[in-house]
């Protein structure tokens, strides 16, 4: 499904739009992104076509280069200002659907007056534009890509599955459950009996489309049986909360499902102990996206799946949308920090919030 629309001139602009469309793919997917009529099926009435494309996409860039209103057509007359320009249809759809229309001003262009527009483009001027720059082109995509996040209208990343399967996936995730209070050969088994302390399989919906994976239980969840209730839990709720998120609407587990004795980190015995369990969750929730928060979930899930970045580090792949398969289809990946940075170093609460703006996307 289209988010973004981009409308350009390939004679006033296409080097530019290249630029911009290879920065925007390092946020979004390629079907998030239509910027070409070729991408027209042979023999669909185009202005209809095009009309449909930008009705659907959330976010118009209109990406105006020096020569964008001034191009002549073969007959010397205007571009623009003829019933069938693409761009002038592009735009003029956009503004006509009250689409967020974003002018991007580039090789240094000026917006143009009013008096240069076609009357259905004229709104057109009195929309705020973005420049890009040769020499500041990365950082300004940077802040163009913010507008476009916060512009993002809410569409469930998968259908809600009939309830007879809902049902049965709640069915199979208490037998889960179940099997993890029993799981006396643990290496944390021990530990969990010694405190009194309960495993904590995982909350949310059995049916959802977003998945969190953490590290492990703290002291507070294991207290309680539930997971992310303490310290973190608070500031994960808040950047759940600041996307329009439910925690009832994703599913939030551990990487390790008990708590490992004085906050130390998983070791490599556990995390294998508790992977089939968290493979197995994952089998039968069937999310579309997997968040795995901070590195030691991010670095297992990328091994599992195989991807080309396993080996990188979280500070090179946090807020990254990865692409994975798993037998029951395609899903994203998307690594962010773990939310507890936020209580050591509070200037991450930023990142963090700007790595969750990329989930809405799937909101
Ligand atoms: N940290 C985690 O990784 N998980 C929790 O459930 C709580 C804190």
């Amino acid at each position: 499904m289209t988010r973004i629309f981009i409308s350009y001139r390939r004679q006033d602009s296409e080097g530019h739009v290249g630029r911009l469309y290879d920065h925007l793919l390092k946020h979004f997917r390629p079907e998030d992104i239509f910027m070409d009529v070729a991408s027209i099926e042979p023999g669909a009435d185009f202005v209809d076509a095009l009309e449909r494309a930008v009705t659907a996409c959330d976010v118009c860039l209109v990406v105006i280069g020096p020569r964008w209103a001034g191009i002549p057509d073969d007959a010397g007359e205007r571009r623009l200002h003829q019933w069938n320009d693409f761009v002038r249809i592009e735009v003029a759809s956009a503004l006509r659907a009250s689409k967020r229309v974003i002018p991007v001003l580039v090789g240094g262009a000026r917006m143009p007056a009013p008096t240069d527009l076609p009357d259905d483009v004229i709104p057109l001027s009195r929309r705020n534009a973005i420049e890009l720059s040769h020499s500041r082109f990365a950082q300004e995509v940077e802040g163009l890509i913010g507008v476009i996040r916060a512009n993002l209208t809410a569409r469930p990343v998968k259908p809600k599955s009939e309830k007879r399967v809902v049902d049965q996936k709640v069915a199979r995730l208490k037998t889960l459950h179940a099997e993890l209070i029993n799981a006396t050969e643990s290496p944390l088994y021990a530990h969990r009996v010694a405190h009194k302390l309960f495993p904590v399989l995982g909350d949310g919906s059995a049916d959802a489309g977003i998945l969190f994976i953490g590290e492990a239980p703290g002291k507070y969840e294991a207290a309680d049986g539930r997971v992310f209730i303490g310290p973190s839990g608070e500031v994960l709720n808040e950047l759940l909360a600041g996307i329009g998120l439910k925690r009832e609407s994703v599913y939030i587990t551990n990487l390790l499902l008990d708590n490992p004795p004085e906050k130390r980190a998983p070791l490599p015995e556990e995390i294998a102990f508790y992977a089939p369990y968290v493979d197995r969750l994952i089998a039968i929730i069937e999310p579309k996206v997997i968040v795995p928060l901070g590195r030691f979930a991010a670095q297992y899930l990328l091994k599992k799946l195989d991807l080309p970045e396993k080996g990188l580090s979280i500070s090179a792949l946090h807020g990254k949308m990865l692409d994975a398969q798993l037998p029951y289809g395609q899903i994203h990946v998307v690594p962010m920090y773990h939310p507890a940075v936020v209580l050591y170093q509070s200037s991450q609460r930023e990142v963090l919030k700007k790595d969750f703006d990329v989930l809405r996307l799937f909101v």
